[in-house]
């Protein structure tokens, strides 16, 4: 088994097993060997600089972008990259950092376009998470803020009751206070649901608080891993992971590196 996996921290069957991912651009790599669980509920937080490889880790989690090696498998079956849009509908479900909206649209015409198969009940749940939205229904998207237009991006793939929801920088033009209000309300939703969550963030700290576990990538490959609270109690090892230092492994390890490892 490869050195960086995690099996799932909360009970049932992983929902998304990524093993020796390696993934990249005109035969170039980007992120080399990367391996994670998520389980039911679970919330995996996948951290790095600009440029690290996070978004083509989900890329390639959700098949839009072909592996040069390692296997995904989403819901106990391999994903097949020739279909990601198959994925999608079996509920493994990727919101995109450009947010994926159509600012000449409505509110109500996303939620309309989204829904599909969601009751009434289901769009009542969601929007008891982001009531801002209600408010906003007959607005055009183009005209909301930043952090309205995140909150409609993932009620949208809330709607869809996704399985897994892996959520490409969330935080992207935010102000922190509502990155702050906002993770902790879809950290519950996955939790009451058993959604497993993937959250890719730059803000360590904010996704760290809600997370289980945290995957530090640095030049496309994982240079810390571990239990999301132990991460938050070795801010050096983290910072010296995010800045550039090598390798610093699993702070499950007993004897942990100093943060001047390079
Ligand atoms: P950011 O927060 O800046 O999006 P990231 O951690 O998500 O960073 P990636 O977008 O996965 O990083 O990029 C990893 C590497 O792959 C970078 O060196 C980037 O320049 C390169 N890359 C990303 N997209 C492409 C592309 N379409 N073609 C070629 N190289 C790419």
């Amino acid at each position: 088994m490869p050195e960086h996996t995690h099996r799932a921290a909360t009970s049932g069957a992983p929902l998304l097993e990524v093993e020796g991912l390696t993934a990249g651009y005109g035969g170039v790599q980007a992120v080399r060997d990367l391996s994670f669980t998520v389980g039911p509920g679970e919330v995996v937080a996948l951290l790095g600089p600009n440029g690290a490889g996070k978004t083509t880790s989900l890329l390639a989690t959700v098949g839009l972008l072909p592996l040069m090696s390692g296997t995904v498998r989403a819901l106990g079956q391999p994903v097949d990259t020739r279909k990601p849009h198959l994925l999608a509908r079996r509920g493994v479900m990727m919101v995109p950092d450009d947010r994926g909206i159509f600012y000449g649209l409505s509110v109500a015409d996303h939620f309309r376009l989204a829904r599909r198969r969601a009751d009434a009940s289901r769009r009542a749940l969601v929007l008891e998470r982001f009531p801002a939205l209600e408010r906003l229904m007959s607005r055009k998207v183009g005209l909301l803020s930043g952090g309205e237009q995140q909150m409609l991006t993932i009620a949208k793939a809330l709607l869809a009751e996704p399985k897994v929801l892996m959520i490409d920088e969330m935080s992207l033009g935010l102000a922190p206070k509502i990155v702050q209000e906002m993770l902790p309300s879809i950290r519950d939703l996955a939790k009451q649901e058993g959604i497993g969550l993937v959250l890719v963030e730059q803000h360590i700290e904010l996704a760290l608080s809600v997370a289980d576990r945290g995957l530090i990538l640095n030049h496309g490959r994982v240079v810390l891993d571990g239990p999301a609270s132990e991460l938050l109690q070795r801010r050096d090892q983290v910072e010296a992971a995010y800045f550039g230092a090598d390798d610093l492994g699993d702070v499950d390890e007993e004897v942990l590196p100093t943060a001047s490892t390079s």
